[in-house]
């Protein structure tokens, strides 16, 4: 069984309109950003650092390989902490591409269900397309675990590890694809969560929501 000690849930969680009230911000704006702030938006999307594999949620994001098969940081933290039938469910996916989503069961995670999205692996040569994939791998797990009945979702950093797409760069892709999602009116999604784990992921963010 997954340890249970350092679980947080849904309460545990700071939205960011909680993180500005208690940072003593009373207007918010990012100068990075296209987006007027929405008080609307902010009491539903989360910030926290840590491990993503301790969030009770009902679902969390792996930052997968087209195998899905397992490999090593945030995947294999994911299959280490959900059991070996996670990797059962996940072979009979028969693999997914770059900028796709695939949705399994949680196993011993205490998130129900895990959204597998394949990030690119950075291509400095053609950052164009590597910010292309990473967007639609924000789109595409957000459409997934809405339209599968998810209503509180977590990322990790998708291709900021071994992928090695720049924190700051995929901080901004994440934030306007979320904010994009959630401002649409067929959106179910009651809370959206950003994990940071990495110092190098919490100033990303803090850069991006000042
Ligand atoms: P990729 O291959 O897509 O780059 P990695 O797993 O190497 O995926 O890294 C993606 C991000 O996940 C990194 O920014 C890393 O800091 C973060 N990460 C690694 N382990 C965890 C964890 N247990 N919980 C949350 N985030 C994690």
């Amino acid at each position: 069984m997954a340890s249970t000690a350092a679980t947080r849930s849904l309460a545990d969680i700071p939205t960011l309109a909680q993180l500005y009230r208690s940072a003593g911000h009373r207007h918010v704006s990012s100068s990075t950003s296209d987006f007027p702030p929405s008080a609307a938006i902010n009491a539903r999307v989360g910030l926290v650092r840590g491990d993503i594999t301790k969030l009770r949620l009902d679902a969390i994001v792996n930052a997968a390989n087209k195998s899905l098969c397992g490999g090593g940081g945030v995947d294999g933290a994911i299959h280490r902490a959900a059991g070996p039938d996670l990797l059962t469910e996940c072979r009979q996916l028969g693999g997914c591409p770059a900028g796709e989503a695939r949705i399994t069961r949680g196993y011993r995670l205490p998130a129900k269900h895990v959204v597998h999205t394949v990030g690119p692996i950075y291509d400095h040569a053609d950052p164009q397309r590597s910010e292309r994939l990473l967007r639609s791998c924000y789109e595409e797990s957000l459409k997934l675990a809405d339209t599968s009945g998810v209503k509180s979702l977590a990322f990790s950093g998708i291709s900021t590890g071994v992928y090695g797409y720049p924190s700051t760069d995929a901080a901004q892709v994440a934030c306007e694809t979320v904010r994009k999602y959630l401002d649409r009116d067929i959106s179910a999604l009651e809370r959206v969560v950003f994990v940071t784990f990495e110092q190098k992921e919490v100033d990303a963010y803090a850069e991006m929501l000042p």
